[in-house]
């Protein structure tokens, strides 16, 4: 699964574009983003073209069922659901996998971008790769859409600010972090160790 990254956050590795999604095509044509299926159908047509992925099963990933998140979800950007009984110990495979589930809020035109970095994480977990180890990061690392790689912790930001009352800002950076509740001082700033401060979201905003 991909949670949201702004905890725990991990160095993307600078790499060229190699391949230019035709997800852009898309753009340029239509306004509305396309259906999850379309963005699945594209996601596996360009692993199709990793050379990394040539031994794996990856025309198979077409048979897996698509779903959406519920839409209040927060923390949880996507997930692979394996079968009830499977043992992903023991090596799992497209068809261990009952579904994946995409936020809904990333099948708009600012995130499918995402959504389809997120396609393709999920459906390295239903290649076998369970874990997010560094194996794991290494093949996540080959998606040729690199802003797309970056964009998770962005998107987290995006769900919570959807509900959040108060902005916890550091009066010295002015990273501020939208949350639901006040901080009252319980918190600081993970880089320069400053109290943070509650400001009211409304305050901020002009239209909420
Ligand atoms: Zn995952
Ligand atoms: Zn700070």
């Amino acid at each position: 699964m991909l949670m949201n990254g702004e905890v725990e956050e991990r160095p993307m590795k600078s790499r060229i574009m190699a391949t230019q999604s035709t997800l852009d095509d898309w753009r340029s044509s239509q306004e509305e983003c396309p259906p999850l299926e379309d963005i699945a159908s594209q996601v596996i047509a360009i692993m199709l073209t990793i050379p990394e992925l040539v031994d794996l099963p990856v025309a198979e990933l077409e048979q897996i069922p698509l779903g959406k998140l519920r839409k209040n979800a927060t923390n949880l950007h996507a997930v692979c659901r394996y079968k009830k009984g499977v043992r992903k110990e023991n090596g799992v495979g497209p068809e261990d996998v009952r579904c994946v589930d995409v936020h809904p809020e990333a099948l708009t035109t600012k995130w499918m971008h995402y959504a389809a970095f997120l396609l393709y994480h999920e459906y390295l977990h239903a290649l076998g790769f369970a874990n997010h180890n560094r194996t794991f990061r290494q093949m996540e690392a080959l998606w040729p859409d690199e802003e797309a790689r970056s964009m998770g912790k962005a998107f987290g930001t995006h769900l919570r600010m959807r509900k959040a009352k108060w902005l916890w800002e550091c009066p010295k950076c002015t990273i501020s972090h939208p949350r639901t509740r006040r901080s009252n001082g319980r918190y600081r700033c993970r880089k320069c160790r400053v109290v943070l401060v509650d400001t009211p979201v409304d305050a901020k905003q002009a239209n909420p």
